[in-house]
C-alpha cells in the first residue's frame, strides 16, 4: 500500500497502526495479516466499521465510509 499519510492513534498516539481489512481473503491479504502488516476484519462491513487498528492499545478508529 502506498500514499497513506502517516497516521498515529487518537488513543495513546502510538504509530503502530495496521489498516483492517474486510472481505474474503486472497492470499496477498492473507501474507500481509500473516506478517502483522494488516489485519483481518471480517467478511462484513458495517456502516461503521472502524478502518485502523493500533497494535499499541487495540484501539481501533476511522471509518471505512459510507458504503
Ligand atoms: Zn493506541
Amino acid at each position: 500500500m502506498s500514499g497513506v499519510d502517516k497516521i498515529s492513534c487518537p488513543e495513546c498516539g502510538s504509530g503502530d497502526i495496521v489498516p483492517i481489512l474486510y472481505g474474503m481473503p486472497g492470499p496477498e491479504m492473507a501474507s500481509e495479516v500473516e506478517e502483522g502488516r494488516a489485519v483481518m476484519g471480517g467478511c462484513v462491513i458495517d456502516e461503521d466499521a472502524p478502518m485502523w487498528l493500533c497494535r499499541e492499545c487495540n484501539h481501533k478508529f476511522g471509518r471505512v465510509g459510507p458504503l
